[in-house]
């Protein structure tokens, strides 16, 4: 039987690539056709066929509050009025700058004096490796085995076969030569990173790092690699690009680099990109580091950027009501429902006898199906994934929304109540009875 996202999928392959633009939404790697969302509205969404899911993938991360929280969506509407987009400075930049650098700070550190706004996390990742290549005249950049920042030339590239290789293109259409400007280095091990600096410290611009991987399914960081990252750039003359795209303001309200502070870990990253929550669902991410740094770009410095709807007036609004909205409770009411979430997700595997892990990272949490949390990228890709379609499609069939992929973290939000939790709660057992007979 087929229904209207059928339909709507069938149309959108004539007409845009895979029926998608963004790739992980066609359901590569479940099967299926995906849900056209027509409606979101606090821990739910609803398709085009009229079915309302309990949503875990929050937009892939910004909708903290939960989807369209009524002062965010007011605040959007109020500055539509005012105006679509200018093109020249407005004072809410001024307030979200202010809002990040203010925000970003903990154990007497204040690693952001200066943002940069810009629309997406790949802009923002980009900018910051242009930048970190102006400030220190050379070109090699450092990035981890399965760590997504974003899809532009050199970030998309993939490891070469030994450890201090140059990368391969990793895509049709990325020059070699732009990909051989990447090292790709294994996540969390202090030999591999050794290794491709005394090879190639002198030329290295910066290390680029997720703050905790996420895109890779959920890998924290072991203690004291994201302190060693910055500690090894240092003493090269490199810099440590820190991408909280995905953690920044979600894991806390300093992002995850406040939260490994507060916990006793001190280390400073040289320029920290956020983006998703940063926007409140809206297209807007940024960039932020010391005045010295940061100053390197135009029109101060000789580093270029721009863009013509950076700092897009309704973007800029929607990100200022998600800031002020994030107070600690809702830190403690995320942190909270992820907890239950996850306690309930490894019950019910272990109940149904299925051999994983549920990785942590803060707040953010997953699935693996290993015996161990995967540390890398090789751990990662070993585990049986070939038991999360059915397991996604059990839960899709009980009412609740999942990442269309396992290697994605489940996100949670302040709109997620007891009612919510206790439906997902409900349809883990039986997804979890469907991924053991896989
Ligand atoms: N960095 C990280 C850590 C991300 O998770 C993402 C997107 N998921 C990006 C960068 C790229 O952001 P965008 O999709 O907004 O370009």
């Amino acid at each position: 039987m087929t229904d209207r996202n059928d339909d709507l999928f069938a149309a959108a392959r004539s007409v845009i690539p895979g029926g998608v633009n963004s790739p992980v939404r066609a359901y590569g790697s479940v099967g299926g056709t995906p849900r056209f969302l027509a409606q979101a509205s606090g821990a739910t969404v609803t398709d085009a066929a009229g079915t309302t899911y309990v949503d875990l993938v929050a937009s892939w991360g910004p909708a903290l509050l939960g989807h369209a929280h009524p002062e965010v969506v007011a605040a959007v509407q109020e500055a539509a009025v005012r105006g679509l987009s200018f093109g020249a400075p407005t004072e809410g930049e001024v307030e979200l700058a202010e809002l990040i650098a203010g925000r970003v700070q903990a154990g007497g550190l204040r690693p952001v004096e200066r943002v940069r706004l810009v629309s997406t996390g790949t802009e923002a990742t980009m900018t910051a490796i242009r930048l970190a290549r102006g400030v220190t005249g050379r070109d090699l950049l450092v990035k981890f085995a399965g760590h997504y920042h974003g899809h532009s030339d050199g970030l998309l590239a993939a490891a070469g076969s030994g450890v201090a290789t140059l990368a391969l293109p990793g895509s049709a259409g990325v020059p070699a030569p732009i990909a051989a400007q990447t090292l790709v280095v294994p996540y969390n091990d202090p030999d591999a990173l050794a290794e491709v600096f005394a090879e190639y410290g002198d030329r290295i611009a910066a290390i680029i790092v997720e703050a905790s991987a996420a895109n890779m399914g959920v890998v924290a960081p072991r203690p004291g690699f994201n302190a060693l990252l910055a500690e090894t750039a240092h003493a090269h003359g490199a810099l440590l690009i820190f991408d909280e795209v995905l953690t920044g303001f979600r894991v806390h309200s300093a992002g995850f680099w406040g939260l490994q502070v507060e916990a006793g870990e001190s280390y400073l990253p040289d320029i920290i990109t956020f983006g998703k929550v940063v926007g409140g669902g809206m297209p807007l991410a940024a960039l932020g580091g010391r005045a010295e740094v940061m100053d390197m770009l135009a029109p101060v410095g000789p580093v270029y950027q721009a863009g013509t709807l950076s700092g897009n007036p309704l973007s800029v609004a929607a990100g200022l009501a998600t800031l002020r909205l994030a107070t600690p409770e809702v830190y403690t009411r995320v942190n909270a429902a992820a907890a239950r979430v996850s306690t309930a997700l490894d019950r019910a595997l272990t109940h149904a006898g299925v051999v994983h892990a549920v990785p942590h990272a803060g707040n953010l949490f997953g699935v693996a199906f290993a015996p161990d949390a995967p540390h890398d990228y090789a751990a990662a890709l070993a585990q049986e994934s070939a038991r999360y379609a059915p397991f996604f499609h059990s839960m899709r069939e009980q009412g609740i929304a999942l990442p269309p992929s396992v290697f994605e973290a489940w996100f949670l939000t302040a709109a997620h109540g007891d009612p919510e939790l206790e439906k997902i709660e409900a349809a883990l057992p039986a997804a979890a009875r469907a991924a053991a007979a896989a």
